[in-house]
């Protein structure tokens, strides 16, 4: 495929070689078509010019032919001799040359004597003398006819015809009749056209343009002034000229047509053409032009195509390429997500075995040690029956009865807290929930020897939220404290209630080590634990900051000013204090 350049290099050359193409059939048409134009108006100019030379030769012939005869039948009169005769009657001679002359219409009828001299004339208008040497006398004596024009000495142009006088078979004289020529310039003068009659010497006998008259014939090759029907509009015109030579005359008739046409012809076919060869080299640029247009906007159409299909394939390719990666990630989640779930599992798993194994040491701790009180006593109880003491038994077996009691009060305990807490939750006595969790942990409290110190505020007070769920939270903070104070002397434990407002602030504070202050942001988060495995789960804060947040309350965290951890639960008041409270 050319490239651009090789296009536009192409173009230049198809449109340098239309120009040229072009100008010379400019060229070339306007010089055929205008000289063929010009060659044909001439023709047709020259065939009408030819047309009224025939017409006018043979008028002008037929006009002097009708004189022709009239000398030569003057000269065979049978009375010629007598005309001739010493002392014949002048008068005579005159009155038949006067009879010929207005018959005919002749200018002028004269009898000659063979040496010029005049006879008998028929006007007096004319005093011509034609020399004895002249070619008329010479002709007519020769018995020939003759025929000449002449200038008469008025002015007056005239064609002379002369002829022999006859007696018998003798010349005695001559007869001359002269034709008046201005009667033929006046049947000219209908003509539009210039017209003239010119003889052997080129002098213009007649003419229908006064300019001319009895003048050299101009030379018709060039601009001739005179030609102008109207003196007064003459100017130099250039002419075509058709001539003909009248043979018996020896005269040539020429007539004139204006060269004009011929000229606009050419000029007007001439320039037709070369504005039809303009255009045509116009339609051909222009088809040129289409042409390459074309071939521009194909290319960029392909061009285009190439460059779409190049993006398109890019991104194709870009797509797959982040699809691949997205598969690959999507399948790395699914791994991952798959391993988060079998660790939660484990570690629900591993909970669960953890909270059983506490429950069954707490258990075994809190139900063996009555179990073991309630045989000692039994036994003792027994011995004194067996002694009689009976005072000293019931005092055993009132015992045994108390620890039954206490085994039955855990036992209710471990109940509450196996049981689904109630979605509902309504007010609860704090203090009571309070008293219940210290119960359920006793054990470890009496184990650790902690001193538990409480102010349970105004008795009765009412919080919003479920008695066994608050209890879970409190046994969840006073294990949380007695883990951070083990093995520490003289752990103590304050847990405070009190009113601010509308709602009441829980707290349980210890004399521990204190939170580490960096984990202090993430304690509450689910299985964040310091303690050593087997020890914690990291649930116990996360469920109890959870069931706080279910009651509409929150559970924050800090450390004491003087040393250990602070936990305070802040719940809303119950409904009845409330009301007490507006
Ligand atoms: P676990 O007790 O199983 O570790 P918890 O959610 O109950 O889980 O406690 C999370 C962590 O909070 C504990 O591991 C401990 O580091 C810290 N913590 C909780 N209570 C106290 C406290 N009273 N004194 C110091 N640190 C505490």
């Amino acid at each position: 495929m050319s490239n651009g350049a090789a296009v536009s290099q192409r173009y230049f050359r198809l449109s340098a070689l239309n120009a040229l193409v072009g100008l010379l059939l400019c060229g070339a048409g306007a010089a055929f078509v205008g000289g063929t134009a010009s060659d044909l108006q001439a023709n047709r100019l020259g065939a009408a010019a030819q047309e009224i030379l025939n017409v006018q030769a043979e008028a002008l012939n037929g006009a002097l032919d009708k004189y022709r005869m009239l000398p030569v039948v003057l000269g065979h009169r049978p009375d010629a001799a007598s005309l001739y005769a010493p002392g014949a009657d002048a008068a005579a001679t005159h009155r038949i040359a006067l009879q010929a002359a207005a018959l005919s219409g002749a200018l002028d009828v004269v009898f000659l004597r063979p040496s010029g001299a005049v006879l008998a004339r028929a006007s007096g208008a004319a005093k011509d003398v034609i020399a004895p040497s002249s070619p008329l006398l010479r002709a007519a004596l020769q018995g020939r006819l003759g025929r000449d024009e002449r200038v008469l000495d008025d002015g007056r142009r005239a064609y002379v015809f002369t002829s022999a006088m006859w007696d018998n078979k003798t010349i005695i004289g001559v007869v001359a009749v002269y034709v008046d020529l201005v009667t033929i310039e006046d049947n000219w003068s209908l003509i539009n056209n210039p017209i003239l009659a010119s003889d052997a010497a080129g002098l213009v006998v007649i003419s229908n343009r006064a300019a001319w008259r009895m003048a050299p014939r101009p030379d018709f090759r060039d601009t001739v002034q005179g030609g102008a029907a109207n003196p007064l509009q003459d100017a130099p015109t250039r002419y075509l000229a058709r001539s003909r030579y009248l043979a018996p005359l020896n005269w040539t008739l020429t007539v004139l047509l204006q060269a004009a046409p011929i000229r606009w012809a050419a000029v007007m076919w001439g320039g037709l053409a070369a504005a039809l060869a303009l255009a045509l080299t116009l339609a051909v640029q222009l088809l040129i032009n289409r042409h390459f247009a074309g071939v521009r906007r194909s290319r960029a159409q392909r061009a285009n195509a190439l460059r779409l299909e190049r993006i398109v394939r890019d991104r194709t390719r870009e797509l797959l390429d982040s699809n691949a990666s997205l598969a690959h990630e999507v399948g790395e989640r699914k791994a991952a997500v798959d391993l988060l779930r079998k660790t939660q599992t484990e570690l629900i798993q591993t909970g669960k075995m953890a909270a059983l194994g506490q429950m069954s040491t707490a258990l075994s701790h809190e139900i063996n040690q009555p179990l073991s009180a309630v045989k000692t006593y039994a036994q003792n109880a027994l011995t004194y029956l067996q002694r009689g003491r009976q005072q000293e038994a019931v005092d055993n077996i009132t015992r045994i009865s108390e620890l039954t009691d206490r085994m039955a009060a855990i036992s209710r305990h471990l109940r509450n807290f196996a049981r689904k807490p109630n979605p509902t939750f309504g007010s609860t006595a704090i203090g009571k929930v309070i008293e219940d969790a210290l119960e359920v942990v006793s054990a470890r409290l009496r184990e650790q020897a902690v001193s538990v110190t409480t102010d349970l505020g105004e008795p009765g007070l009412q919080v919003r939220g479920g008695p066994v769920r608050l209890q879970q939270v409190v046994v969840n903070l006073v294990l949380n404290a007695l883990d951070a104070m083990a093995g520490q002397p003289a752990p103590s434990i304050t847990i405070s209630v009190a009113r601010a407002g509308a709602s009441v602030e829980v707290s349980v504070r210890d004399t521990g080590p204190g939170i580490v202050v960096s984990d202090l942001g993430q304690i509450f988060d689910p299985f964040f634990t310091t303690k050593e495995v087997g020890q914690g789960l990291g649930l116990g804060l996360s469920i109890s900051y959870n069931i706080v947040k279910d009651f509409g309350g929150t559970l924050s965290a800090h450390n004491w000013p003087g040393g250990g951890a602070c936990f305070v639960v802040r719940l809303d008041l119950g409904e009845h204090e409330q009301v007490a409270a507006q």
